[in-house]
């Protein structure tokens, strides 16, 4: 590996490691039939995984990019969901750290680190990847506050969340530059949350639909500049495509081991089906993969960690895991044969649970635009 962790580094990851073996991957399964599992929660959060990001002046572990992206790409070895849980989570508790007034950091980010729920809210029922489309407002009210009108889909942590950074119009003529973020607690007068979206995959996570009816919020609710918010939440975005590709990354590798301890077991024609060198094969492409996968992301990692802008690299690193990983589970799924299409044997899961990654927090589509397009202006 071009990075080398630290000891602390290393340290980390056998603790994410460890938990993971002892408590989510045996829930993935239950997670996938059943929806949030809030046990799991509540023992993540008593672990301190919740504040992993969050200074220590805030009662978090003050985790850099390095030690968030090995505690996704560990946690999804066990269960996508729960790794894309808590990436959600910290997304949103960073945007409070980075452009919070000092007031904001210390109301908010001890809630964070102690296991209150943040989720990030930006897309809509009409605008995903023409995020700019957003349709919900914020109009200043008579008495300095806001009053929040519209509503939100697709928002990983709706309906289990305590906070939510929500992005608004303040300003439509101002086009991006009239967005602005804020802060909304869960029991906000007029915040109505839908029922959960029966989904494909990643169901270990909450996703509703939610509707905001002339909610009053605080003047203090807005978080950084009024109009800056569309610039936080790209940024916040380029963050959480490095976590979406460590994510797919450990998710792959999860598909690997279940197929590589099938292939050595499963005998056809009189061999275990891993003596065959067509599904040897497979093993070779996949891990290679897997491989490029980690070197990818972990280095925009690092450019994250030393305040390197990599708002290309984290595009190319979430566009190749995401494919990738989704064609890997394919590739697992049919060296199960017949019992690949079996819930029982879980690479069924995985398969649904990787297809997101291809989708949300930048379409392969937008991604490609986004990359094609820096590429060709690039002198
Ligand atoms: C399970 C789940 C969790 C999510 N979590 C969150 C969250 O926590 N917070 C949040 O804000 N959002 C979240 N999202 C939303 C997600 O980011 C959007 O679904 C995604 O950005 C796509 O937007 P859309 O669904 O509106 O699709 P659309 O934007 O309508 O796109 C539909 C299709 O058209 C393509 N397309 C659109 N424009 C172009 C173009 N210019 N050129 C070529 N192709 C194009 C797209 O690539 C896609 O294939 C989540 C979504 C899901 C499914």
């Amino acid at each position: 590996m071009l990075i080398k962790f630290t000891e602390e580094q290393q340290m980390i990851r056998d603790m994410a490691r460890e938990f993971t073996k002892n408590e989510i991957a045996p829930r993935d399964k239950w997670m996938d039939e059943n929806g949030f599992d809030y046990d799991l929660y509540h023992k993540l959060a008593d672990a301190g995984f919740m504040g992993i990001n969050i200074p220590q002046e805030y009662g978090g572990g003050g985790g850099g990019a390095i030690d968030t992206a090995i505690i996704v790409h560990e946690f999804a070895k066990g269960s996508a969901s729960e790794a894309a849980f808590l990436d959600a989570h910290w997304m949103a508790a960073d945007l409070v750290l980075h452009h919070g007034t000092d007031a904001q950091k210390k109301t908010y980010l001890p809630q964070a680190a102690a296991g209150k729920i943040f989720a990030f809210g930006l897309t809509e029922a009409s605008a995903g990847s023409d995020a700019a489309g957003i349709k919900s407002t914020a109009v200043k009210a008579s008495d300095g506050g806001w009053l929040l009108n519209g509503g939100k889909a697709w928002i990983t942590n709706s309906g289990v969340a305590d906070f939510y950074i929500i992005l608004a119009m303040t300003n439509p003529e101002k086009g991006t530059n009239g967005i602005s973020a804020f802060i909304l607690p869960k029991d906000a007068k007029g915040l109505h949350i839908g029922k959960f979206e029966d989904k494909m995959g990643l169901r270990g996570t909450a996703t509703c639909e939610l509707a905001f009816d002339n909610i009053h919020l605080p003047a203090d609710a807005l978080l950084g500049a009024e109009g800056a918010g569309f610039k936080q939440a790209m940024a916040a975005l380029d963050g959480g495509r490095i976590s979406v590709a460590v994510l797919a990354a450990g998710l792959a590798e999860h598909a690997m081991k279940i197929a590589k301890d099938y292939a050595n077991e499963r005998v056809a024609f009189g061999k275990t089906i891993g003596k065959f060198q067509g599904i040897q094969y497979k093993f070779a492409d996949m891990s290679a993969e897997i491989r490029a996968m980690e070197l990818l992301a972990y280095d925009t990692a690092a450019m994250k960690a030393a305040g390197v802008r990599h708002t290309l690299e984290a595009a190319q690193a979430k566009l190749f895991a995401a494919t990738r990983c989704t064609q890997i589970c394919l590739e697992c799924q049919q060296i199960l044969g017949g019992n690949g299409y079996s819930r029982e044997y879980h690479v069924e899961r995985l398969v649904r649970d990787a297809k997101l990654f291809e989708i949300g927090e930048g379409t392969n589509e937008i991604l490609r635009m986004l990359i094609g397009g820096t590429v060709l202006a690039k002198k």
